[in-house]
């Protein structure tokens, strides 16, 4: 029997209003996967800024980097080893990871991702 003294857990917002790679998670939306497992999910971006643009995202939500706290050390570093995995995967000697945190940084989607990027030569700085 449930205790009704308990506290209701406090509702996530993701969950009612979850951003577009939320709904990828889901199933909601198609993507054209090249890695899972039970900790991410990496896809083909749709809007390739080289010929190999790769996302890899955490199955927990996490708004940007920005929001990471010690506790999420792990995934973190999961999510970096997945990038060079995919990275090696796809063929790539040279990529480049780039986590953008906060608009002004240029993040539009805010589920935190790691943009694996490769296959021309990548100009620096960024622009
Ligand atoms: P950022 O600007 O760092 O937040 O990166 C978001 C990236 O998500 C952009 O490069 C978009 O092209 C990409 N994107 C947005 N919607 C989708 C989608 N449905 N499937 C794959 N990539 C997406």
């Amino acid at each position: 029997m449930a205790d009704s003294a308990a506290p209701a857990p406090a509702p996530d917002p993701a969950e009612a209003n979850p951003t577009i790679f939320g709904r990828i998670l889901r199933g909601e939306i198609p993507c054209d996967q090249v890695y899972a497992d039970e900790r991410c999910l990496a896809f083909r971006d749709v809007h390739p800024q080289a010929p190999v643009h790769i996302l890899v995202i955490p199955r927990e939500h996490l708004v940007s980097l920005a929001e990471a706290s010690p506790e999420h050390a792990a995934l973190l570093g999961h999510l970096l080893l997945v990038a060079a995995q995919v990275a090696r995967q796809e063929g790539l000697e040279g990529f480049r990871t780039v986590i953008n945190s906060g608009a002004e940084a240029g993040q539009t989607v805010f589920h935190l991702h790691v943009h694996v990027l490769g296959g021309r030569p990548l100009a620096w700085p960024p622009g």
